[in-house]
């Protein structure tokens, strides 16, 4: 795995991204932002799953003003998102919120980005710049590939944003298509010396929407890029954030709660072990320490494939070994698996 790559931090409310901080969790509210009782429902069930920063949608008026009331009531950094109108981020701003994404695609004109820029400077705001492919402006040169069409439109924003004396940027440059968003953050990372926010935009939902992540946050995190992630997914965004952790987690990039090891089975497993290991997932879902808790199959080989498990425990007919660190603890009956097995992971 290569190092990370050095970044200039910047600061959302009390949350660093970038300049070797861990690399930041985050995701976004799926409520109506104008609905502050709904949306602060959801960013605190964000919070409780390990959120960092959550990013609200500013389409009107009304969400930008609900930003004030629900900034009160939560304790994470909030992020206004902002397309079209530059009035809204102005308006984000004056509410409170901690740092602005833009979109370089529909908000370009130097006067108004200016305007932005000032307001988030005296109130010392951080500006993503948030390239869509999706919406990209009008390239310079036709002959462009996506990944540098991103890129240029990146680096135009980031441009203008320097000459208006203002470096508090974060970057994103996100497509669809993973080997695209992939091109695209590695080129752009060897360009600025801002914090770069990844993540592959659209994904879909969970089951595919989760290995299109994986795929493309996984291959620049192992390259040492990224700050902070978000995992969009067409699901509750709590499921955002467990498979951002989860990515980190596989990584060793961050720790955060328990790591589940189980075999897949096979001919020789004598319990359903798919079973058993979706149970104890879910019982692990109410764990918050760093523990790796194993689920195996057999005896035979159960503990062995397992030993740099904490706790776990290796099937057989009716019985399963108890093992720590793959050594044999004791034998417990099929029926008291899991209550075991939680009262061990209770006690670690
Ligand atoms: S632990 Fe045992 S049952 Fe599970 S896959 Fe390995 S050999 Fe098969």
């Amino acid at each position: 795995m290569k190092p990370r790559r050095i970044s200039k931090p910047v600061r959302i409310g009390d949350v660093t991204v970038g300049g070797g901080a861990p690399i930041v969790v985050q995701s976004m509210t799926k409520t109506n932002t104008a609905d502050v009782r709904a949306t602060v429902e959801q960013i605190k069930e964000l919070k409780g799953c390990g959120c960092e920063i959550v990013r609200v949608a500013v389409p009107d008026n009304e969400a930008a003003e609900a930003i004030r009331a629900i900034k009160k009531k939560v304790s994470i950094p909030l992020i206004a998102d902002i397309h079209f109108d530059h009035r809204l981020a102005l308006a984000a701003l004056e509410s409170g919120c901690d740092g602005l994404r833009l979109n370089p695609g529909n908000i370009s004109q130097r006067d108004k980005v200016k305007e932005i820029a000032n307001a988030a400077k005296e109130r010392n705001v951080p500006i993503r710049v948030g390239v869509n492919a999706g919406s990209l402006p009008k390239p310079k040169n036709p002959k462009l590939s996506v990944s540098e069409r991103m890129v240029e439109a990146a680096l135009a924003q980031i441009k203008m944003l320097e000459e208006l004396d203002f470096e508090l940027i974060k970057v994103s440059v996100k497509a669809f298509d993973v080997p695209t968003t992939i091109e695209a953050y590695r080129s752009i990372a060897q360009k600025i010396p801002y914090p770069l926010h990844i993540g592959v935009t659209e994904s879909g939902p969970p089951r595919t929407g989760i290995i299109r992540s994986t795929a493309g946050i996984s291959t620049l995190l192992y390259e040492g890029i990224g700050d902070t992630i978000r995992v969009s997914l067409s699901a509750h965004p709590r499921e955002e954030v467990i498979a951002a952790y989860e990515i980190l987690k596989s990584l060793n990039l961050r720790q955060h709660g328990p790591i589940l090891v189980s075999c897949p089975s096979c001919g020789r497993a004598e319990v359903d072990i798919v079973k058993l290991a979706a149970e104890v997932e879910k019982e692990l879902l109410k764990v918050d320490k760093p523990i790796k808790v194993a689920v195996m199959g057999c005896i035979v080989n159960g503990p062995g494939e397992a030993k740099d498990a904490d706790i776990g425990i290796a099937c057989g007919k009716g019985r399963a070994v108890l093992f720590k660190k793959g050594k044999k603890v004791k034998t417990i009956k099929e029926k008291d698996f899991i209550k075991v097995l939680m009262g061990e992971v209770g006690r670690f």
